[in-house]
């Protein structure tokens, strides 16, 4: 089963990729850790990247999309994937189409007032990338990852006046996806609004649908 996650910033995207994985077991390719991987391992598409990042600059599409195939390409995703955080365009999503058969498409739906509450909460793990949330998905020990203890923060996205910004820019680029995936009939639009175990099982029907 091949799955893209879609979602605005703060609608749960991350940990419903995490609970889906594990319970289809599938994994996830998540656009920023897989390009911080490639970037490690110095594969091709990763050494092309560096150039980009080392010089700050947003990786194009073409060597986001290379690096998309060659993960894609490990024997891990024989029995499928969850992508979360690509396809964000049009193009990477007809790019994505002419390599694999996407099967559904979960677009997680939560107002916006509730995004603002649930973004100024949440905190990152500098070391890992692990998310949590002071009201919702606190670790074990308060500002502590629980994968592998180090300090949580709240990055400077997840203040008010840049979620704003965010939310602009994402409805702006990636609204188009949810029309292009209503067209093929795979879109399984999910109230987000919920508690985590349900949503958890209302896309967990939607996928098994
Ligand atoms: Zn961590």
């Amino acid at each position: 089963m091949n799955i893209i996650l879609l979602g605005a910033p703060g609608a749960g995207k991350g940990t419903h990729a995490e609970l889906l994985s594990k319970d289809l077991k599938i994994p996830t390719i998540s656009t920023g850790n897989i390009i911080r991987e490639a970037l490690k391992s110095g594969t091709e598409m990763g050494l092309k990247a560096k150039v980009y990042t080392e010089a700050g600059k947003l990786v194009p599409d073409e060597i986001v999309i290379g690096i998309i195939r060659e993960r894609l390409a490990k024997s891990d995703c024989g029995s499928g994937f969850i992508l979360d955080g690509f396809p964000r365009t049009i193009p990477q999503a007809e790019a994505l189409d002419k390599m694999v058969k996407v099967d559904k498409v979960i677009d997680i739906v939560v107002p916006e007032d509730l995004i603002m509450s649930r973004l100024s909460g949440r905190r990152v793990c500098i070391q890992c990338g692990a998310t949590y949330n002071v009201k919702t998905k606190k670790p074990k020990v308060e500002g502590i990852c629980d994968h592998c203890g180090s300090t949580l923060v709240q990055r400077k996205d997840d203040k008010p006046e840049t979620v704003k910004a965010r939310l602009r820019v994402y409805h702006e680029q990636t609204e188009p996806l949810v029309d292009y995936y209503k067209k093929q009939g795979k879109l399984c639009e999910i109230n987000g609004s919920n508690n985590i175990p349900q949503t958890e099982r209302d896309i967990i029907n939607a996928v098994e649908a």
